[in-house]
């Protein structure tokens, strides 16, 4: 594949920002020179996360300023794929199990179905106009084994939480998706996608109602403790805060070295088809629904929202924002897919960068007064506004705000400072073993 693939008016940002007549830059925030030198709480962040936590804190009260270095929703919140569901943990039931005995694990996962519930009732009783659908979503087997791999995994899943999902076999897959690339799969129905841009956008609104002061363009650059207060240094700037909510996620500065040491920044990448004829969309994608596979290198897709694109995602092989190589490589899964694409032009490519951690679980608490909520490990729409709003609670003292993960270490290693130079080698290796 080649740049001919790139249509000629081709952006490198996220189709979000100027699809469906978004215009983000309206909320780009207050500028610094309005920042209050005092504040009941200071949220570090304002994506999903810490507009979340600003509307739970306003409500309940509290006097909020929400900071972000650049507009709000700039990092992964107006980036994403847009694909929801329980987000269940990396390591699996099995996994889970092992690590934290069957009770915890079931808790941990009881919670993950727990969030998406409130993230869809959430957006339904906030009215947020954001094209969030119940599509459910197919994961193929990308090897003849994991489809039975699978089976086993749904059925354990079903059998502790409820989960609400179905076998595919492979010569009924085109009721589902439009391509022979999978060794049949599993259908999610509690899954579905949403516009991350309108979602952030509505987010952003409700916030400003509530009271809240929305302050882009303002990076933290530096936080100390001072008599039980927090003291935020924003460039030349000074603010005083009560309470301190550090929602940066896979963004998270070095002047937060805590924090830093705990998430790997991991750059994921998406391309955004030409609209395509209804008749092939169809075809693609028959039920509307989104989609992934089994692969050790994660790679996600969905219809637009108004139904005329694809919006196919995966990860990216270099740490820094290399549009030239991630639409490639993009271009070449896609086809490898949906054969039917070859030759169709890319708009929209771009990137961000997820949180993982080394546990592979989120984390949500704080640590010397100071409060977090971050490390979603990639599928973040609904846990980081679940994870908000949890963390919010427990700044305001509500026994609500306890969760199955509150007693989990929050690990680092030794020498690590936030700059994962090892993860070019694992995507490599990760890709090698996919390949065999
Ligand atoms: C390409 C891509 C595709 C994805 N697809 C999906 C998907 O389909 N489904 C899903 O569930 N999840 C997906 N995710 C993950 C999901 O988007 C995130 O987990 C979620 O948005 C995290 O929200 P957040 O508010 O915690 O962090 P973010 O939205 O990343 O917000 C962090 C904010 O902190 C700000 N910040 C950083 N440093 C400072 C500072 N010093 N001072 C002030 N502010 C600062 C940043 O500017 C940023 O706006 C995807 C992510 C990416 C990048």
């Amino acid at each position: 594949m080649t740049s001919s693939h790139l249509a000629h008016d081709f952006r490198n940002f996220p189709y979000w920002w100027d699809s469906a007549g978004i215009e983000f830059e309206a909320h780009s925030g207050d500028s610094p020179a309005a920042l209050p030198g005092r504040a009941e709480v200071a949220i570090i962040g304002a994506g999903y996360t810490g507009l979340s936590a600003a509307l739970t804190l306003a409500r309940a009260g509290r006097e909020v300023v929400l900071l972000d270095a650049e507009m709000p929703g700039f990092g992964c919140s107006s980036r994403n794929g847009g694909l929801v569901g329980p987000s269940f943990h990396k390591l699996g039931l099995t996994g889970l199990v092992a690590r934290h005995g069957v009770r915890k694990a079931h808790a941990i996962l009881s919670e993950s179905m727990d969030a998406l519930e409130f993230l869809y009732a959430f957006i339904e009783a906030e009215s947020i106009e954001c094209g969030l659908q119940r599509t459910g979503r197919f994961r193929g087997a990308d090897r003849r084994g994991h489809y039975e791999e699978m089976a086993k995994e749904i059925d354990g899943f079903k059998r502790a939480v409820g989960l609400e999902a179905d076998m595919v076999p492979r010569h009924e897959q085109h009721a589902e998706i439009g391509s022979d690339a999978y060794y049949g799969g599993v259908v999610y129905h509690q899954d579905g996608h949403l516009h991350p841009g309108l979602y952030v956008a509505g987010l952003v609104e409700r916030v400003r109602a509530a009271g809240v002061k929305i302050v882009g363009n303002a990076a933290v650059t530096g936080m100390r403790q001072d008599s039980g207060d927090q003291v935020l240094a924003i460039g030349d700037r000074q603010l005083v805060a009560n309470q301190v909510l550090v929602a940066t996620n896979g963004y998270t500065p070095r002047a937060l070295p805590y924090f830093r040491r705990r998430v790997i920044p991991l750059r994921s990448a998406i391309i955004t088809t030409a609209p395509l004829k209804q008749d092939l969309m169809r075809e693609l994608s028959p039920k509307g629904r989104g989609f992934g596979g089994t692969s050790r290198l994660v790679i996600y897709y969905r219809p637009s929202p108004d139904g005329t694109r694809m919006v196919f995602g995966g990860r990216a092989f270099h740490q820094d924002d290399r549009p030239a190589a991630y639409t490639n490589d993009l271009y070449a899964e896609m086809i490898g897919i949906f054969p039917q694409l070859n030759g169709v032009k890319i708009t929209h490519g771009w990137s961000g960068t997820v949180a993982y951690t080394f546990d592979h679980a989120p984390h949500i608490g704080s640590h010397e007064g100071v409060f977090y909520a971050m490390g979603y490990c990639g599928s973040g729409v609904g846990r980081a506004t679940y994870f908000g709003r949890k963390v919010a609670l427990k700044m305001i003292g509500d026994p609500e705000g306890k969760t199955s993960l509150d007693d989990l270490a929050f690990e680092t290693r030794p020498f690590y400072t936030g700059t994962p130079w090892f993860l070019p080698l694992i995507i490599r290796w990760h890709a090698f073993r996919d390949a065999r």
